[in-house]
């Protein structure tokens, strides 16, 4: 062979092996492109320096360093390659499928409970009463004897009350609060009281062993029984509609002297009676009262001065009879599908 024969094969290889690297779309193609052109065994390459040995003596130094620079001219395109290959394929990822359903907005929803204590607190701001907070884990004397709860009292009982020691208990009502804000604030005083109430009951469809409820407390000079029954009533016309109709019938709790629970017209029937109401056309929505004068005096206050007035009420059993809830367990579910009904 030739020298010349010998070179023009290199030349070939030289100019056709770069196209061919360059074809190589993926990574078995370029490996097989790889093979045709490097490859120890059957590489174009290989096949040329077979040759090496039918030159003239001479002329194999110059052979040999021509076959070296092709090689490695064909090396470095093939490397340059491989990694644009690898580096297509990690910046593509999956196919896009422009069929797959988009991914929803999420939208969170105010718990029913929540919407009526914003309400509550809402139409009693407009009226110049304030937030007030107090912990759910109690002290017995906060929440039963500075109540005036007799030391008998059955609400005392291990069957109604969570103990969490030998004087601590979960607070069974938000009336502590009140205690506490008196002792903190001098009167004037107009408090709302929201929060978080425990029991010792089981779930049925009409009762929890924690619920909310929203204490209201008014203590001041004059403040009497007549301002009660006008705030509360306002509050009603707020909550419910200017036109509802609403009562107000003795009731006792240990706190409250006189008390009274304020019932509303039934929302479904509209009074004239119907199951929501069992049958009697009103629905109570909280229990209210002239605060004990023993209440003011264990919070420091002069009975003989101050007189003021509380309700409570429970926003859960209200959001039920609103919304038409028919299970107290639902409310806590969690459920989105249920919660997302009340997205405001
Ligand atoms: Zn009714």
């Amino acid at each position: 062979m030739s020298l010349a024969a010998f070179l023009a094969s290199l030349d070939q290889l030289a100019t056709d092996g770069p196209a061919r690297i360059a074809a190589a779309d993926s990574l078995e193609a370029w490996s097989e492109v790889r093979n045709a052109l490097v490859g120890r065994q059957a590489g174009r390459l290989s096949e040329i320096m077979n040759g090496l040995g039918a030159l003239a003596k001479e002329d194999r130094r110059e052979a040999g360093q021509r076959a070296n620079a092709v090689k490695q001219a064909l090396e470095g395109a093939l490397e340059e390659r491989r990694a644009a290959i690898a580096a297509a394929a990690a910046t593509s990822g999956p196919a896009l499928d422009l069929t797959m359903p988009g991914r929803r907005t999420w939208h969170g929803a105010v718990h029913p409970v929540s919407l009526v204590i914003d309400e509550v607190i809402e139409i009693f701001r407009e009226l110049g009463f304030t937030v007030a907070l107090g912990p759910e884990a109690e002290t017995s004397w906060y929440n039963f004897g500075a109540l005036n709860f007799p030391a008998d009292h059955p609400a005392m009982d291990l069957h109604d009350t969570l103990y969490l020691g030998d004087d601590q208990v979960l607070r069974t009502h938000t009336s502590p609060v009140q205690v506490r804000t008196l002792q903190q604030y001098p009167p004037p005083v107009r408090i709302l009281a929201p929060g978080n109430v425990y029991r010792r009951d089981f779930f049925d469809a009409s009762h929890a062993p924690m619920f909310a409820q929203i204490e209201g407390l008014v203590v001041d000079e004059g403040v009497t029984f007549a301002d009660l029954k006008a705030t509360l009533t306002h509050f009603a016309h707020r909550f419910f509609s200017p036109t509802t109709r609403t009562r107000f019938r003795p009731s006792f709790f240990p706190f409250t002297e006189p008390s009274a629970e304020m019932d509303v017209a039934c929302g479904v029937c509209a009074g004239s009676g119907c199951a929501v109401c069992k049958h009697s056309g009103w629905v109570e929505i909280l229990g209210s009262g002239m605060v004990h004068p023993a209440v003011l005096e264990a919070a420091g206050l002069d009975s003989e001065r101050y007189t003021g007035w509380a309700f409570g009420m429970g926003p859960a059993r209200t959001a039920i009879s609103r919304y038409g809830i028919p299970d107290i367990r639902i409310l806590y579910d969690s459920d989105v599908r249920f919660l997302e009904q009340f997205a405001r």
